[in-house]
């Protein structure tokens, strides 16, 4: 059996359909109500699971879509991020400002998640994707009033 969500796999289905055809034109068109009945059954599940493939597939390439999207934008930031300190920082003029993004996930995934304030904790900030810590003043937030 195929991985599901695959052309293969809405193809394999099709063979049910498939198999239904051959067995009509087999028994030269002329089946009793009873076989017609489970040909016509095995045909309808054909289809059913057909449909189901299809929407597996159609998740497929929303999900690839969506991945499209995402490293698109990762391209256009990838000009205007500046690592400062341990984190990244968009830039103005060149210059980082504002919160600062994690460095471990951009690094590893092109992902750009904000560091979050550790609750109780004014000395610690914390990833909320990869869970990392970093010490806030390693990733202060940058005033774009002092970048210009
Ligand atoms: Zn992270």
């Amino acid at each position: 059996m195929p991985v599901h969500g695959t052309v293969e796999a809405v193809m394999d289905t099709l063979e049910g359909a498939k198999e239904v055809a051959k067995v009509i034109r087999q028994s030269g068109y002329l089946l009793e109500k009873s076989d017609l009945k489970r040909v016509l059954a095995d045909l309808t599940a054909s289809v059913s699971e057909a449909k189901m493939e299809l929407t597996l597939l159609q998740d497929v390439i929303e999900e690839k879509d969506a991945e499209l999207i995402r490293m698109h934008e990762a391209i256009v930031y990838r000009g205007n991020l500046k690592r400062r300190g341990d984190g990244y920082y968009k830039t103005l003029d060149g210059r980082p400002f504002g919160q600062p993004y994690c460095s471990y996930c951009w690094e590893k995934d092109s992902h750009l998640f904000h560091l979050h304030n550790k609750i109780l904790s004014r000395d610690t900030r914390v990833c909320p994707h990869c869970k990392n810590e970093y010490q806030a003043v390693r990733t202060p937030f940058l005033d774009a009033v002092n970048v210009a």
